[in-house]
């Protein structure tokens, strides 16, 4: 289950319009493979923290087009993600167990 301040950002047209248009912008092409890209990825993650600022979020700057597997390979290889949080197969931001 996505934690719910991420669930709220990930349904709000704000976002639904501002990753179609980005990933419009890409051809939805995945920026590591080329490969159909199905998710727009945020370089700095998104945290509690930074949820509210639109530069953040809301920024193509901080957007990447990936495929579901780039987007994985993103995720676990850079290990945990900042303050606990992290991705499931689905593309949901969970909280990591301890210690992972
Ligand atoms: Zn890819
Ligand atoms: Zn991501």
């Amino acid at each position: 289950m996505a934690q719910p301040y991420a669930k709220a950002f990930y349904s709000s047209k704000e976002w639904i319009n501002c990753q179609a248009a980005f990933m419009q912008s890409k051809n939805y092409t995945c920026e590591r493979c080329g490969q159909l890209a199905t998710i727009a990825h945020h370089k700095i993650f998104i945290t509690p923290a930074n949820i509210s600022d639109p530069m953040i979020t809301l920024n193509w700057d901080n957007l990447m087009a990936l495929c579901i597997e780039d987007h994985n390979k993103i995720h676990s290889n850079g290990g945990p993600c900042v303050e606990g949080l992290r991705f499931d197969e689905d593309g949901n931001l969970i909280q990591s167990p301890q210690g992972l």
